[in-house]
Order: C-alpha cells, then sequence, then structure tokens
C-alpha cells in the first residue's frame, strides 16, 4: 500500500496555496463579515482548475478522490464556510449531473460548472425529511413535455445563489417508499421558484436557504437517471459526497489545531509558554495521532473510489471518524484562546459552529452508524 503522494500532485498543492493566499487570505473577513461569497471567486477556482471535474468530449470527467480531498481540507482549514458552497456545487450539484445526467445535459451544462460560470446545489432535505431521505413530500406531477414540482426543500446550501438544482421529488406516491421519488435538475431562474436566506451561525459565509417551488416546469429532459429511481441515486450522491465532506471536516480540525499550536508558542502564563506545559503537549499529541487517524481512513476512501471499488462504508467511515474528531479538537482549540475566543471576528471562533455543521451535512453520526453497520453486516453474513 502506497501512502506517498506523488511529487505532480505535492506541485499541484503547492500551486493550490499560493491562490489561496492571493484570492481567498485578503477577502477572508471582508466575505464572513458581509455573509456573502463573491460570485468571482467561484469563476477563479473554476479559470484554474480547482474543481474535481474536468471536460472531455463535452462530458463530465472526475478528477482524482485524493487530490479533491487534498484541496478540500486546504480549503477548510481558512474557511469551512467557502468550502461548503464548492462542495454544494461540484460534490452535491455537479456530481448528480456528472452521475445521473444525459449525453445532451453535461453537454448543456458540464463546462459552464466545470468553469465556474453556473453555481449549482442540491435540495433533498424537508422539514419532515432529513435523515429519512424517503419521507418526502416534494411533488412531481406529470404535464406535456415535463413535470411540474411543488413543495418546499428546506436546508439548501447555495440554494440563494445557485443557478441549477438537482432536486428530489415523489413522482409516483402509489408506489412503495423505495420507488415513488425522481431526480430532477431545476433551473432556479424558473418562475414559481421562492428563495428564503436563513439566518444561521454554521459554514459562514455560505448560505442556507429555503427553496418554494410552485407549479415549477421541469422538461422530460431535465430527468436525471432513471424515473422512480430518485432514493437509490441521492444516496449515492452522498456516498460520494461524503469523501470531500470527511476532507472539509478534518480540514476543519486541523484549522483550529494549527491556529491553537501557534497560539501555545506564543502565549506565556505562569512564566512560560501554554506549549511548554506537558500537560498541553501531551493534548497537542494526543489530538494530532487522531486526526492523522482519521486522514488515513479518508485517504483509505480515496483510494477505494479512484480505482472502482465499492467504498459505501469507507466514505461514511471517513465521515464518522473525522466528524468525531474534529468535535472534540475544535472547542478543545478555541479553549487554548482563552476569552478572546468568544468574539465573532476572531478566526478561532468559527472553527467549533463548523465542525458542528459538518455532522449535519451528508448525514449526522447515527445515519453514518446505519450506513457501517449495513455494510458490517453484509461482510460478516
Ligand atoms: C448547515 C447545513 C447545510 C445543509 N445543506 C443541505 C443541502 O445542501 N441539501 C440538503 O438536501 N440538505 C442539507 N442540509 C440538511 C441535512 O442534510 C439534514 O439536516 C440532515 O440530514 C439531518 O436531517 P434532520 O435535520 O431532518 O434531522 P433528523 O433526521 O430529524 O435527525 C434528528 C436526530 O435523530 C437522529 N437519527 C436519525 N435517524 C436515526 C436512526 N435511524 N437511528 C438513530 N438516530 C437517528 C439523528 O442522528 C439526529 O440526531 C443541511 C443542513 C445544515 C445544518
Amino acid at each position: 500500500m502506497d501512502f506517498s503522494i506523488s511529487p505532480a500532485l505535492l506541485a499541484e498543492m503547492d500551486l493550490f496555496k499560493v491562490f489561496l493566499r492571493k484570492h481567498l487570505k485578503p477577502n477572508l473577513a471582508d466575505w464572513y463579515n458581509t455573509g456573502e461569497i463573491p460570485r468571482r471567486f467561484f469563476k477563479l477556482m473554476g479559470i484554474e482548475g480547482w474543481y474535481g471535474f474536468k471536460i472531455k468530449g463535452n462530458q463530465l470527467v472526475k478528477n482524482s478522490a485524493l487530490r479533491e480531498s487534498l484541496i478540500q481540507e486546504e480549503l477548510a482549514k481558512l474557511s469551512p464556510g467557502i468550502a461548503v458552497a464548492v462542495l454544494a456545487h461540484i460534490n452535491l450539484g455537479l456530481t448528480g449531473l456528472f452521475l445521473f445526467g444525459s449525453k445532451e445535459l453535461q453537454k448543456a451544462y458540464g463546462k459552464a460548472a466545470v468553469n465556474g460560470d453556473i453555481l449549482m446545489c442540491l435540495g433533498n432535505s424537508e422539514n419532515k425529511a432529513g435523515s429519512d431521505v424517503s419521507g418526502i413530500s416534494m411533488r412531481a406531477e406529470k404535464v406535456a413535455g415535463g413535470w411540474q414540482l411543488n413543495g418546499t426543500k428546506a436546508y439548501v446550501t447555495n440554494g440563494f445563489i445557485a443557478d441549477l438544482a438537482v432536486i428530489t421529488a415523489v413522482s409516483d406516491p402509489t408506489a412503495s417508499r423505495n420507488n415513488r421519488m425522481s431526480m430532477y435538475l431545476v433551473d432556479l431562474n424558473s418562475s414559481g421558484v421562492r428563495r428564503t436566506k436563513l439566518n444561521k451561525q454554521v459554514w459562514i459565509p455560505s448560505d442556507l436557504t429555503r427553496l418554494q417551488l410552485k407549479d415549477v416546469f421541469v422538461p422530460d429532459e431535465h430527468l436525471l437517471g432513471e424515473q422512480k429511481r430518485g432514493l437509490q441515486q441521492v444516496l449515492e450522491t452522498f456516498t460520494y459526497s461524503r469523501v470531500p465532506i470527511s476532507a472539509l471536516t478534518l480540514g476543519t480540525a486541523m484549522g483550529a489545531f494549527e491556529l491553537a499550536l501557534d497560539r501555545a508558542k506564543k502565549r506565556e502564563i505562569f512564566g512560560q509558554k501554554i506549549i511548554d506545559f506537558q500537560a498541553k503537549a501531551f493534548e497537542f499529541a494526543d489530538f494530532f495521532a487522531r486526526i492523522e487517524a482519521a486522514r488515513l481512513m479518508l485517504w483509505r476512501a480515496c483510494e477505494a473510489m479512484d480505482n472502482g471499488s465499492d467504498f459505501r462504508q469507507e466514505s461514511s467511515l471517513a465521515k464518522y471518524l473525522a466528524v468525531q474528531i474534529a468535535r472534540e479538537v475544535t472547542p478543545w482549540a478555541a479553549d487554548v484562546f482563552g476569552a478572546v475566543s468568544v468574539v465573532f471576528e476572531h478566526p478561532i471562533h468559527k472553527y467549533p459552529m463548523d465542525a458542528w455543521a459538518s455532522s449535519l451535512g451528508e448525514g449526522t453520526q447515527d445515519v453514518q452508524k446505519l450506513v457501517i453497520f449495513r455494510e458490517l453486516m453484509k461482510k460478516y453474513s
């Protein structure tokens, strides 16, 4: 088993760090305060090729999961909120188009999304259906030439700024729970779409939006994948996106860890640096060991995805372990800063809240345990 990262990928990551220093770091405080990510940032990410897909012959081609995870971790170290907006665009919206979009749909929208000219998102969760994905009630009724969608998606990252959404809806209410949903590519600039930005304190400056659809027309060609396979398709999309969200979550843990380390090396208390208290040094060692262990699981999931193996269990294991460590390390790191950590604008302040958000996106810890256990039983049956 090879744990090394190729010199070419390392060189790319050096370039990405330069990109972040130039285009993200100087703007971070402003965007955090305004709660908005300008479109030009998404565009620059696309122009420089930092999204997880490229275009070949008008079709989407996936880049390596390891490359994408390294990018997500680096981005999230600075801003988990910006990392999640990128993730919602690429790993939820565009991944839905990649996995289930027809050649024509990929040709029509793939290039513009990869270039950052259009933005995407995915709307599945509703007020009464989060973990229980099959419980959605948004309705898709067949009409001439397409479908008419009615209902509300309660929590959509990028919903306020996106142009296109992958949306799940019940197309056959008489069918069994597993076969009543379909998946659609919805133009969010259509008439009948109403967007309401929610006031939240996690993953700033990404938006979390309620999408209300009233008689929204979706043409037949915008059906993604197969009719009545919406549940299986959205779950497969989450299996894919759990890998980059694990990287995002590790970046959240690592961002807080590095800030705390820097603080502990500089801050003097009782006549010595915080880091010189062995009790604190041991805490750094302990957290570092657990972050590294979670990263190995993430790289194992990347390897399984990249070599075409079944990675359902690996992606849930990676997310479960990443969230566990991020939820522990981030409040501890804030504590290393003392009182200043409660100030909204302080860079350390966001990490504990963002680690909490990570435990909700792409399934809670309980949902990861459901997947891990289901896969475990397949192996031991
Ligand atoms: C910041 C943020 C961004 C989001 N972005 C998106 C997005 O872009 N698109 C989208 O569609 N959704 C999005 N969501 C919604 C998210 O996917 C759901 O919140 C999540 O799936 C949990 O669903 P729920 O909130 O309905 O909680 P519930 O499903 O009601 O869960 C409540 C509690 O019950 C537990 N639980 C659930 N099932 C079981 C079980 N079988 N056994 C034991 N315990 C269980 C859960 O772990 C949790 O603790 C976002 C949420 C947040 C907070």
